[in-house]
């Protein structure tokens, strides 16, 4: 599938569901997050059937994420299904990897290619601030079993925050010295409204490199895979990488080859705008295969050239990265 501004759309990111066992500040409110509840979020056979069409459609590439998609029941079963479509897609998972000791090694054997985990301090008491919740040591021993059963190679995401975690940034880059991972900065992005974004507290990726390079010099890293929105680079002697994305201060909207489903059944073609195309409505109705396909069409060609975050009108949406599915 072409966009209209000619990207090939080869990577699909499901949500699974919009609960989230942690509550990290920027991502969620403490309180009042309404859940769309069991009968809103899409069943599995309903996310199977968009998958299966998406695969037709030519895409290769399936992420699973929410909220936090391993709290939800089944997801293992979920991968291994997705695993043996037809064309056999990549699926890959976003966690924040609270329950991954548990389950790593399950996940691997039902066909999971690797995953990408959400950590933003190495720091016991910043994490419960962060997130409102204990748990950084379980995280860590969810990263080490992921490694260990070869959910490789091993992404590790961190949202920079001034104020909040931006002086970790050269803690992080250390990581890659050591292990073979890929730890990824993130641009803080202005979602959705009342969870604190700022232009001031957003560390943009310039101030991320000056940190990454207070540890060394950083060389540019060719990609071997398909494009992605992140900047690669090494240190000499690391057996890991860094990777910055200027998710906000510079557009990689351009090699977007991307859709997104939200948990409530909405294909959301762009992660910064609020347009979104029912899908679960559709599905409840019956729709034939070529209508699912034809929705996905219609969501590919709605796909906008960039996002307008930090034009003067832009408005945060109203969804937060848990429903939308980060
Ligand atoms: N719960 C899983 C996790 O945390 O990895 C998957 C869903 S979470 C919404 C996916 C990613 O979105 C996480 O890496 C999180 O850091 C990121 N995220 C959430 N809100 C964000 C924001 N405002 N700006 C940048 N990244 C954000
Ligand atoms: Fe949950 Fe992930 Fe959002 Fe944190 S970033 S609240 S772990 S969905």
């Amino acid at each position: 599938m072409k966009d209209s501004y000619g990207r090939k759309i080869e990577y699909l990111r499901l949500s699974i569901t919009d609960r989230c066992n942690l509550r990290c500040r920027y991502c969620m409110p403490e309180e009042g997050v309404e859940s769309v509840g069991h009968g809103g979020v899409l069943s599995y056979e309903e996310l199977l059937r968009i998958a299966a069409a998406a695969t037709r459609l030519g895409v290769r590439k399936i992420r699973v994420t929410g909220g936090e998609p391993l709290v939800r029941k089944g997801v293992v079963g979920f991968v291994k299904q997705l695993a043996e479509l037809p064309g056999h897609p990549e699926i890959t998972l976003t966690t924040n990897g609270l329950l991954l000791d548990g389950m790593a090694a399950d996940l691997k054997q039902a066909g999971l290619s690797r995953v990408n985990i959400s950590l933003d301090t190495l720091r016991e008491d910043r994490f419960e601030e962060i997130t409102r919740r204990p748990g950084l040591q379980r995280v860590l021993d969810g990263i080490h079993q992921a490694a260990a059963v070869g959910l490789n190679p091993l992404k590790i995401n961190m949202v920079p925050i001034r104020g909040v975690n931006a002086d970790e940034i050269a803690d992080f880059g250390r990581l890659t010295l050591e292990h073979p991972w890929e730890v990824r900065f993130i641009e803080f992005m202005p979602v959705s409204g009342g969870l604190g974004y700022t232009d001031e507290n957003r560390f943009s990726a310039q101030e991320i490199m000056t940190e990454l390079e207070s540890l060394g010099s950083l060389t540019p890293v060719e990609r071997s895979g398909p494009a992605g929105p992140a900047r690669l680079f090494r240190y000499s002697e690391s057996l890991g990488r860094v990777g910055v994305i200027p998710a906000v201060s510079s557009h990689f909207c351009g090699e977007c080859n991307r859709l997104r489903v939200t948990a409530d059944g909405r294909i959301r073609p762009c992660l910064l705008c609020s347009d979104e195309l029912d899908i679960r409505e559709a599905l409840r109705q019956n729709v034939s295969n070529t209508g699912l396909e034809e929705l996905l069409r219609a969501a590919v060609v709605a796909k906008p050239k960039q996002h307008r975050v930090g034009e003067k009108d832009y408005q945060e949406g109203r969804r937060g990265m848990q429903q939308i599915g980060g």
